[in-house]
């Protein structure tokens, strides 16, 4: 063999494995391992699943974001923002762009459901205070005194000065059907800015997918079984860049002479919303939508849900009702599988 032609061989077979080696780095680095990282924020278990060489980086940004929003928008952090406006009634409060953002929000869906979705429903939270040492049923008195504090049209919000202000005394706000909502949304534009093209998101059942996964696969979320604590899932839906967002009994309860009483507070009653439905869960593209509407389902029951449902584009959605039987917008259908027989699929 020529010299010339050893050396053009060699240098071909230094080429194929340079090749190969690049691939092989690159399905390393975006495919097969991913990161993991569990944490506590927010009230709530925070989960991700990252590709990519510079995952721990995306997961570190995130996390330290979240506990920004956490850090504005808490109701037992005394510092927040929410707690300055609260325990300032009468008073303009500034805020930043973030919680001025999630009120805005709020008042809009407390509009759209006749504040059945209502983010002043602070004084009944902590009367009932589920999910705390304290939780108890309060005295039908308690109830009516707590109610007439909850009123989202004496929120006074000013778009120029990015001010609050509670126009009564003792009222106070509670964000927690919203903040995760968009808390996910932000984590999902860190993920995105960083070419991030495969990640999963869950914040204490606020899950968020972005992309596939990346075998090119659809992200299976699994549905939880509102009969159990976490961890019985009685169905899973196929999804690629969507959020899908659960609202249920099954998350913060108490139980008293054989009543459940759960965390989703109806506004007109006082008590724990019961509207016919276990859980539901909204499947979109905005996390801060679909947390604000899974709550207003929830309490809104299964007929007045799906009409709501209907005047949003883009949204799907899947209904529990007390009898087992799952609804499900037209637009999913063909990507959920049921698991359990328990449960009997209705129309809508
Ligand atoms: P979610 O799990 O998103 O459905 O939100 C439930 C949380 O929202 C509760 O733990 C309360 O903090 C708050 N909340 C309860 N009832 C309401 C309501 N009617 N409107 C808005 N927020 C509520
Ligand atoms: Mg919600």
């Amino acid at each position: 063999m020529k010299v010339a032609k050893k050396i053009y061989i060699a240098v071909l077979l230094i080429l194929v494995m340079m090749i190969t080696f690049t691939a092989c780095q690159n399905k390393r680095e975006n495919g097969t391992h991913p990161k993991d990282a569990t944490t506590f924020l927010m009230g709530t278990v925070v989960q991700m699943r990252v590709y990519g060489s510079n995952a721990q980086e995306v997961i570190d940004n995130s996390f330290t974001r979240l506990r920004e929003i956490e850090n504005e928008m808490s109701t037992t952090i005394v510092s927040s923002e929410i707690s300055r406006i609260n325990t300032h009634p009468g008073e303009d409060i500034k805020v930043n762009a973030d919680t001025y953002r999630v009120l805005k929000k709020a008042v809009e869906y407390a509009n759209l459901t006749n504040g059945k979705f209502n983010p002043a429903i602070g004084p009944l939270v902590k009367l009932w205070s589920i999910g705390t040492e304290n939780a108890r049923v309060p005295a039908e008195d308690e109830i009516k005194e707590a109610l007439k504090l909850v009123n989202y049209q004496w929120i006074d919000l000013d778009d120029e000065q990015m001010t609050v202000m509670l126009e009564k005394q003792g009222m106070s706000l509670d964000l927690g059907a919203i903040a995760k909502g968009y808390a996910a949304d932000e984590v999902r534009r860190i993920v995105k800015n960083s070419r991030v093209e495969s990640a999963y998101v869950n914040l204490g059942g606020n899950v968020l997918v972005i992309g596939e996964k990346p075998d090119g696969t659809p992200w299976k979320v699994g549905i939880q079984d509102p009969r159990h604590n976490r961890g019985n899932v009685m169905a899973s839906i196929d999804v690629r860049d969507k959020t899908l967002v659960t609202s249920g009994n099954y998350e913060r309860y108490f139980e008293k002479d054989g009543v459940i009483y759960h965390h989703i507070l109806d506004p007109d009653t006082g008590y724990p919303a019961d509207s016919g439905l276990l859980s539901c869960t909204i499947i979109t593209t905005d996390s801060f939508d679909a947390d604000a509407l899974s709550t207003s389902i929830f309490i809104l029951g299964p007929a007045k849900g799906l009409e709501l449902l209907e005047e949003i584009d883009g949204v799907e959605a899947m209904l529990i009702t007390k009898d087992l039987g799952i609804i499900l917008s037209s637009g999913i259908e063909g990507q959920v599988d049921i698991l359990n027989d328990d449960f009997q699929l209705n129309g809508m």
